[in-house]
């Protein structure tokens, strides 16, 4: 006969990922009480695939939550200026104070990573890196009760919590196992090419937009500057599969000549790096034991700079749903999330298709910026997360 205690759930909250979504949602969490273990395959301070910009929301997130001088502390430069290049035509805008941000960033993510994880393991979260989530624990109502890990010896833990969140990005495990449905899906979607680049003037963020490509140079850590180039997927192949330089620089060149020639002054720091697209998609993000946050539940195109502010939006608001326990919570923060993302999700996808001119690609941006200023409102009014023993 099994003893009692082992029904017990050794953790309040498993985190599987511990990244923008999972680090601050298992943050958040153990700062308000609750236990929580955290778990991640990759190693910590490791780097991933990103362009790094961070929007006024993620800004005012990492300001929230007492994160964003440790932040800025790594050397991550501040982004006080956007251009928009339509053709040549170059529209300039000031970052404006608002909500008590005056800048923007571009984190490298072993540096945004880091400090998340960082905050997580100062909050009370234990946290393994290296370690693997193989599956998930079901108890007979079907009802998720814990995951099966393997660690970087191979030797397997099952370990039981009252919840698990799948932070585990786009292709989420977690997702798969519990049969998140997906009932919005995009249609398309873009690919890039992207390097991190020496010698550049760092004169703040720069966006590219021509028929059919885009790019953008990105200031980020160690005085690099992150540039990509953009087609659409089906493009991907054909523009970049054969000589990657080679189309990279094609590719900047057809945005902007004089992007092409600053090139040629900038020394290119290890090498290029592609990513061939994945279209978006907003799964189901909760059910018996479990809820999804980040890319997990809630993914777009990559073009509109947008999933890491989204996964500190969407890490609160699950925090919140996790600590009132109630379904209609965890109802309400899928609900919330849902109606913030729906014009993100709408225009990203209208800029991920190529199909624009250069006067709805204004009109997609117009929309874009709409909808930032609504988020930014948004999360500038969150009230803080009330402690679990208050
Ligand atoms: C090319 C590209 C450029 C981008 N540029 C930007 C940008 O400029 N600005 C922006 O805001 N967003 C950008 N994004 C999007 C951004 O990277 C994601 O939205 C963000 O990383 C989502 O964070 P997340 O924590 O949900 O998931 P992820 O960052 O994907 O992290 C998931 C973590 O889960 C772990 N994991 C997965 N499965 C398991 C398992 N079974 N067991 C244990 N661990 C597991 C992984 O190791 C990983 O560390 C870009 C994306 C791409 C592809």
């Amino acid at each position: 006969m099994r003893n009692a205690q082992n029904y017990q759930p050794r953790y309040d909250v498993v985190v599987v990922g511990a990244r923008c979504a999972g680090a601050s949602t298992a943050m958040l969490l153990a700062r308000a009480g609750a236990k929580v273990l955290m778990v991640d395959r990759q190693k910590y301070g490791s780097d991933v695939v990103s362009t790094h910009a961070l929007m006024r929301a993620g800004v005012i997130q990492l300001s929230r939550w007492g994160l964003l001088s440790k932040l800025m502390a790594t050397g991550t430069p501040p982004v006080r200026r956007t251009a928009f290049h339509y053709g040549d035509e170059a529209v300039h805008i000031d970052v404006r104070p608002e909500h008590g941000v005056d800048f923007l960033c571009a984190p490298r993510r072993t540096a945004l990573d880091s400090v998340l994880v960082d905050g997580a393991r100062e909050a009370g979260v234990e946290v393994r890196h290296g370690v693997t989530v193989t599956d998930l624990q079901f108890g007979l109502d079907s009802r998720v009760t814990g995951v099966h890990l393997k660690n970087a010896d191979g030797e397997m833990e099952t370990i039981r919590a009252g919840i698990v969140i799948g932070a585990d990005g786009r292709q989420s495990m977690i997702a798969r196992r519990v049969g998140a449905h997906t009932y919005t899906r995009g249609t398309d979607s873009s690919g890039y090419v992207y390097g991190y680049f020496e010698n550049l003037v760092d004169d703040g963020f720069h966006w590219y937009f021509e028929k059919n490509v885009a790019a953008g140079v990105i200031p980020t850590n160690g005085k690099h500057h992150c540039v990509f180039v953009g087609v659409h997927c089906d493009q991907f192949a054909g523009t970049f599969r054969r000589d990657l330089e080679g189309g990279f620089l094609k590719t900047a060149a057809a945005n902007s000549p004089e992007l092409r020639e600053t090139l040629d002054t900038a020394d290119l720091v290890g090498r290029l790096r592609g990513f061939s697209g994945g279209v978006g998609h907003i799964r189901q993000s909760h059910g018996p034991g479990w809820a999804l946050v980040g890319d997990a539940g809630y993914f777009k195109d990559p073009l509109t700079a947008h999933g890491m502010t989204d996964a500190f939006r969407d890490a609160e608001l699950l925090s919140r749903a996790v600590l009132d326990g109630r379904s209609l919570a965890f109802a309400h923060y899928q609900e919330e999330r849902d109606v913030i993302s729906k014009s993100f999700f709408e225009v990203t996808n209208d800029i991920a298709a190529f199909s624009w001119t250069m006067d709805e690609i204004k009109d997609h941006h117009g929309r874009l910026s709409h909808a930032m200023k609504v988020e930014a409102s948004h999360v500038a009014a969150f009230s803080p997360i009330t402690n679990l023993a208050a």
